[in-house]
């Protein structure tokens, strides 16, 4: 049982963040938010894996004034990511986002920060103070643009005073429908960083490694600094960011991390066995056509594919509908009982009839 850090609770548009809602899988668009068309499709595409809600880069005026286009066009919540230009926040919080991400390194002045929070302030809109570990050596104490530091302190604490730098401009500024990011992609820095901000501020905190990589790597990478984050009660929204065109991957990986520590279901679950020399069927080829069958499906069910009596049973009978494998022969399960035995030839057509017979 994970017991969840208490954060106060926002509403980003329709979904709720923090106070114990459930912990929300975000994404971020790849495409060009000025190609409208683009941009929609794309969001759409997340919209069916699941995103509970998108960000898409504001690099200037024109990708500004396409946001309400975009913003009417979706079901799930809009949140505009800017950098630099507090202009640009203002016109998207003016286009109807749901949502903001100010990076604290590369706004800085505080009184364009009390003007993007008076706007956001006025709307019911949050704003999420979001550190990357990249823009760091940009900021001072309050947030400022500086020189990198001849001695530089430890990655967390930076990260923390520069999160903390922020939030308390924001809060000078009446503020406090604020969520917390402190992305690097230094997992145990990460961790730290968002251990010590866990005891600063009562805000909910939004998870990432940064620049984690390619899928591979990538999403290993995400689940281990998620994970253990999660895994100690922090966090209430968190995004897999993978180098990939494909944005559904991540909202895939951040939905496995979720449901790898109970915190939310999402569609089947596989439970497969590697396959080893005892096996006496094809258990990965059977394997890869159920992983890729149950893909289509939103049920969230559980099915074990398992290559032989070692643990097959066990597994098979622990699951929704599983299969335990013997020499050309396999037994299928069903919410715990035996069903029929069937022929090798058979074992995908008669788990895909059990599953949908369920
Ligand atoms: Fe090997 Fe059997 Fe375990 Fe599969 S279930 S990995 S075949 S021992």
């Amino acid at each position: 049982m994970i017991f969840r850090r208490p954060s106060r609770a926002l509403r980003i548009g329709r979904v709720a963040v923090g106070g114990g809602a459930p912990i929300a899988v975000q994404s971020m668009t790849k495409t060009d938010t000025r190609d409208v068309a683009a941009t929609i499709k794309q969001i759409h595409q997340l919209e069916e894996c699941g995103c509970d809600m998108v960000r898409v880069a504001v690099p200037d005026m024109d990708a500004a004034r396409a946001l309400p286009a975009i913003e009417r066009a979706i079901s799930i919540p809009l949140i505009a990511d800017i950098h630099f230009d507090h202009r640009l926040a203002l016109a998207a919080l003016e286009g109807g986002v749901d949502g903001l991400r100010l990076n604290p390194g590369n706004i800085g002045d505080p009184d364009k920060v009390a003007a993007v929070a008076g706007a956001a302030k006025e709307r019911g809109v949050p704003i999420r103070v979001g550190v990357n570990a990249g823009s760091l050596p940009f900021l001072d104490r309050k947030g400022r643009p500086r020189e990198p530091s001849p001695e530089p302190r430890p990655l967390a604490e930076r990260m923390v005073e520069a999160a903390l730098g922020q939030v308390r401009l924001l809060e000078g500024a009446g503020f406090d429908l604020i969520k917390v990011s402190l992305k690097a992609f230094d997992v145990p820095a990460t961790v730290e960083a968002y251990k010590r901000m866990a005891t600063l501020v009562p805000y909910p905190l939004h998870l990432g490694i940064t620049e984690a990589g390619t899928p591979r790597a990538g999403v290993i990478r995400s689940a281990v600094g998620i994970g253990i984050l999660l895994y100690m009660g922090i966090g209430d929204t968190i995004r897999v960011s993978l180098t990939t065109p494909d944005p559904g991957e991540e909202v895939a990986a951040g939905y496995e991390i979720l449901k790898s520590l109970g915190l939310r279901e999402h569609g089947p679950t596989m439970i497969s066995c590697p396959s080893c020399g005892r096996a006496e069927v094809d258990i990965v080829g059977l394997a890869e056509r159920v992983a890729e069958r149950l893909e289509a499906m939103e049920r969230p069910i559980r099915v074990a594919v398992m290559g032989c009596v070692v643990n097959g049973p066990g597994e098979a009978r622990e699951a929704d509908v599983g299969i335990a494998c013997g020499k050309g022969r396999g037994v299928i399960f069903r919410r715990g009982e035996v069903v029929r035995t069937v022929e090798e030839a058979d074992f995908f057509e008669a788990l895909m009839k059990e599953i949908q017979a369920l």
